[in-house]
């Protein structure tokens, strides 16, 4: 997607060559009219594939997958960070090691919300180590759902998390893929 590598290009800031900021249309303000493009992107990827639900993780994945549960009329589902006041009986859980935090949390869905008749395409705005999809697609085994893919906004190719989860079979679309970045020679695609 050319526009969204322009914006990364000319916008992204990167810091200690492993963390991107899109502070100014990804992660803090969001532009809706991008989110729309990279929503048709994802819908043109899996539109044949019976998507009947949208899952992402809070916070930074929503408003992308909001956009996209609008292409496919299909609701849209986000992994909790905390529990609230659902019980362990109510809701699925997995760990999922925060790339960003350099921490370890639990994330919960409701099992009134995902169970076997769900077909699943998941959302996140990066994907860096593979950890925050590890953790949805085990919810989504959890509840019996089928993963039918992942769209992805930005794939930080050179840590590998999506070379790994393609190799165990997953369907994984990044409409941008980084080869490598650093504060001095800023960003290049792959
Ligand atoms: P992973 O779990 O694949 O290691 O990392 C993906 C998750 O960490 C995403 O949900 C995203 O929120 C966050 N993340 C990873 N790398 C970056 C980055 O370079 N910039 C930002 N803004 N978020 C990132």
């Amino acid at each position: 997607m050319e526009r969204l590598k322009e914006r990364i290009k000319t916008e992204g800031r990167v810091l200690g060559n492993e963390i991107l900021k899109v502070d100014s249309f990804l992660n803090h303000q969001m532009d809706p009219l991008l989110f729309e493009e990279i929503a048709e992107e994802f819908y043109r990827e899996y539109k044949d594939c019976g998507v009947n639900k949208i899952l992402t993780i809070e916070a930074s994945g929503i408003g992308v997958a909001c956009m996209t549960g609008l292409k496919f009329k299909a609701p849209v589902l986000f992994a909790k960070k905390s529990r609230s006041r659902v019980s362990d009986k109510e809701s699925y859980s997995a760990e999922v090691e925060s790339f960003t935090h350099g921490c370890r949390n639990t994330v919960f869905v409701s099992k009134r919300y995902l169970g076997p008749e769900d077909r699943v395409l998941v959302i996140d705005d990066f994907l860096a180590n593979g950890e925050a999809l590890k953790g949805l697609f085990e919810i989504c085994r959890l509840a019996d759902a089928e993963v039918v893919g992942a769209g992805i906004v930005i794939e930080k190719a050179f840590q590998h998390g999506g070379d790994k989860l393609r190799e165990e079979g997953h369907r994984i679309c990044s409409l941008a893929r980084i080869a490598s970045m650093s504060e001095s020679e800023g960003v290049k695609f792959v």
